[in-house]
């Protein structure tokens, strides 16, 4: 088996806002906002590609957004529905490849060295993870192919969306010399400053630049970035156990707004099914129940019952969720104040139980078997006791019955 390590890094390309889109087809094609409403204090958690097309970006304020878009979809976000994607697509990464590292809900990097030959090259898995990605989870995602995270990660970046960028292994230090030098890691706005004083722009500028002269300047930094420069990383992929969630939630956002108590109750109905079957996938058990209505325009208000023995009971969910609405509804109508409801989503948390691990779960499936014997092969069994190691600990924690 050769040396040479094949790391990918892949990331969802506007990840919450193609969540929204792929969930809602009339937002489609249109500049989507997840946030808030245009008038809000908060802050623009990602825009779809539509709406950066009109300049709005990440961490912007929602108020400069509606300058700049005003045309767009304003949504508020919904935490679970992209816990549920990142989900699935983590578990999809693991059928290539015990060695993933989730870096956020939207970005792994997959340590393939070992399982590649079940599967092709390190490229046509980069394809066919993408594919899946679309055709499994209905999502689009940019991947960087190389020898070490570095190159990866600077890969995946370079052609989103829907991009794949392969390194060739030897080729790194070519494939970073004419980018900018603010790609690399570690290199801030004012390293960036610093930097550009000396006329070094580019990655390979900082390449060529005297080591020892970096050195006395910039001290271990200067050293570690004139390294990261030539391509030269030995980062491990450290696989981290599935994502062991603190709640388990589902939500469901009314086209218009409503005062129906039946169709609220049954969209209740379904979602409590969804939180039970999710529960149940996980082996986990929810001891409090928390119900959230979001009245319009934009104001949320929860209620929760935390039950004597935990549950992942469809009915039971249902039950709990159905009486706290009704509670809420009723003191709504004695204050005389009832506001039509936009959302309404249950939850469960105070979870316990989780005594699978997820890894070994998805493990029975042939595939990966195979790949974690080709990696017990090449890494020996401490690559694998690394990620079991930390899920016993959280399962430890799951004993004492402590939400996290
Ligand atoms: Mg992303």
């Amino acid at each position: 088996m050769s040396d040479v390590r094949a790391i990918l890094h892949c990331d969802l390309d506007a990840f919450y806002a193609s969540v929204e889109q792929r969930d809602h087809s009339e937002y489609r094609g249109k500049p989507v906002i997840v946030g808030g409403a245009p008038g809000e204090r908060g802050v623009v958690m990602a825009a779809s590609y539509e709406a950066r097309a009109f300049g709005v970006r990440s961490a912007m304020p929602l108020r400069t957004a509606a300058l700049l878009c005003p045309d767009a979809i304003f949504v508020p976000g919904d935490r679970d529905a992209y816990v549920t994607a990142s989900e699935q697509v983590m578990a999809l990464f693991r059928e290539r490849t015990p060695l993933v590292e989730p870096i956020s809900l939207d970005e792994a990097f997959l340590d393939v060295t070992a399982t590649e030959h079940l599967f092709g090259d390190r490229e046509s898995m980069a394809r066919a993870i993408k594919r899946e990605v679309r055709e499994r989870c209905g999502l689009v995602i940019s991947v960087g192919v190389a020898t070490n995270k570095l190159c990866a990660k600077i890969g995946s970046d370079l052609r989103k969306p829907d991009g794949l960028v392969v390194v060739a292994p030897g080729g790194e230090a070519a494939f970073l010399a004419p980018l900018a030098i603010e790609r690399l890691w570690g290199v801030g706005v004012r390293t960036r400053e610093l930097l550009a004083g000396w006329g070094i722009t580019t990655i390979g500028a900082l390449a060529a630049f005297d080591r020892e002269a970096l050195e006395t300047r910039l001290g271990e930094f200067g050293v570690a970035i004139w390294e990261r420069a030539h391509g030269i990383d030995d980062g491990s992929v450290t696989p981290s156990e599935d994502y062991v969630p603190k709640s388990v939630g589902h939500s469901h956002t009314f086209f218009e707004n409503t005062l129906d108590t039946r169709t609220i109750e049954s969209t209740l109905l379904r979602l409590s099914e969804g939180v039970g079957q999710r529960l149940r996938d996980q082996a986990l058990l929810g001891r409090t129940i928390t119900l959230t209505l979001r009245v319009a325009p934009f104001e949320t208000r929860t209620r929760q019952r935390t039950l004597a023995d935990a549950t992942n009971d469809d009915q039971r969910i249902f039950h709990v969720a159905r009486d706290l609405l009704r509670e809420a509804l009723a003191e709504d109508r004695e204050g005389g104040h009832i506001s039509p409801v936009r959302l309404v989503g249950v939850t469960a948390s105070g979870l316990v139980g989780g005594e699978q691990l997820k890894l070994f779960e998805v493990a029975r499936h042939n595939r990966l078997n195979a790949a974690l014997d080709a990696v017990r092969a090449r890494f020996g069994d401490e690559a694998l006791d690394r990620a079991s190691a930390k899920s016993l600990k959280e399962r430890r924690r799951f004993s004492g019955h402590k939400s996290r």
